[in-house]
């Protein structure tokens, strides 16, 4: 049995495990585990790290995890001597096996798992407009659980999964992102529906947070800075809630990772928000919409703001056209292909070394949260999900469900 306490971060007190709110203010809840010392499991894949994950069993069916390893391509194309990539994707050369191409598989597994172990039966219900969707998708597939997912219509072009579609509904959104998410309001606060949570879901950041776990193994200790293209901001953190863990284990080195968060301008609300800017107009197209949030958790207690000023972190606005140009920076270098996300990440790093922002000998992380899209394609089959309904109002959407279709 896993054993941890779910607290607020504002005032420590502890709240329900399955809490996705703290009772007093609007504080992030972040999981207190008993064992300081993360001791691997024998379990495949993220499960190893099972004595930092909020559960009390792992699911056999699914697993894969987090990839890390050192870059000689990129680095020594940009002038780093210990570059360390964690590659999120397919990519089975590299040991990384997350099939549908996002560090999003990272966040699905646990919060799925957690889901079965609270036995009640309820279905739970996720908006997306890309890889989230499909990361989810493809574990509940796989682990026959129910799920409920809003993907605006625009965005079911994205929805492949690898395997065969299990206890899977998918609504096709007339609308855009957000009313996908607010259809899914609507139907989680329903009896016997849940709302996945977001950055409020603690297994989700522990999943994701297993990259820098991953990383500090494989480095040996606490990289000096971790880069990362973020929307709402949940991967940094992850990252950080990861580190302050390894530091209190103490075989990692006593030092925080400095955050180097990368978002894409115009739509760039942390980046703005964080270097006290006015924000630009914002904003039809975007290089890559899943680095999209009109409201991260940024000014609430553990939230982005926090881990910004613990790490000492700064915060890149990248061009399109930057990205662009670091896209094919890494693809040439790493030879492999990445989603358009982690290429404002690339830039960040890029960025960062010509500024001074970092020293050449530093010992840094670049998260690439997605790729490998076309890599594989040769290896499995992309299972095209067609929508079960199109809906325009919730009461649609719940109409369907209501009827047991
Ligand atoms: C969701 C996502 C991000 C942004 O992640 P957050 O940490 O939630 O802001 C970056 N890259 C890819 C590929 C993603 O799917």
């Amino acid at each position: 049995m896993g054993e941890y306490l779910v607290r607020c971060v504002s005032d420590g007190s502890v709240q329900p495990p399955y809490a996705l709110n703290c009772s007093s203010d609007n504080s992030l809840l972040r999981a207190d585990y008993a064992a300081k010392r993360l001791e691997l499991k024998p379990f495949p894949g993220i499960w190893r790290f099972y004595d930092w994950l909020p559960l009390n069993e792992i699911m056999p069916e699914a697993w894969e995890g987090s990839a890390t390893y050192r870059s000689s391509g990129l680095a020594a194309e940009i002038g780093l001597e210990q570059l360390y990539i964690s590659f999120n994707g397919y990519w089975p050369e590299r040991g990384a096996r997350l099939k549908t191409c996002s560090f999003k598989e990272l966040e699905a597994l646990p919060t799925m798992q957690r889901q079965r172990e609270r036995g009640d039966g309820s279905t739970l219900v996720v908006a997306s407009a890309g890889n989230t969707a499909r990361a989810f998708a493809e574990v509940a597939s796989m682990t026959r659980q129910p799920l409920v997912l809003f993907v605006p219509e625009k965005a079911i072009p994205r929805m492949w999964i690898t395997v065969e579609k299990g206890p899977v509904t998918l609504f096709s959104v007339k609308g855009d992102y957000y009313d996908a998410i607010s259809m899914a309001e609507e139907v989680q606060s329903r009896p016997g529906f849940l709302p996945e949570g977001g950055a409020r879901n603690i297994a989700r950041r522990d999943g994701m947070g297993t990259v820098m776990l991953d990383a500090a193994l494989k480095i040996g200790r606490i990289p000096d800075h971790y880069f990362q293209a973020v929307g709402s901001g949940t991967g940094g953190i992850s990252a950080w809630e990861a580190s302050m863990r390894l530091i209190v284990d103490g075989r990692f080195g006593s030092n925080l990772p400095r955050l180097h968060l990368a978002q894409n301008v115009p739509n760039a609300p942390i980046y703005y928000a964080y270097n006290c800017q006015k924000p630009a107009a914002c904003c039809a197209e975007m290089f890559d919409d899943v680095l999209f949030n009109r409201r991260p958790p940024y000014d609430i207690p553990g939230g982005v703001k926090d881990a910004l000023d613990a790490t000492r972190g700064r915060v890149y606005g990248i061009t399109d056209q930057e990205a662009a140009k670091a896209k094919s920076l890494f693809e040439d270098t790493e030879c492999i292909d990445i989603l358009n996300a982690p290429s404002v990440a690339v830039a960040a790093l890029a960025v960062a070394v010509l500024s001074g922002a970092v020293n050449p000998e530093d010992i840094i992380l670049l998260n690439i949260t997605g790729g490998g899209v076309s890599r594989v394609k040769e290896d499995f089959a992309h299972n095209a999900l067609q929508p079960d309904a199109v809906v325009s109002r919730w009461e649609e959407a719940v109409e369907f469900l209501e009827s047991g279709s």
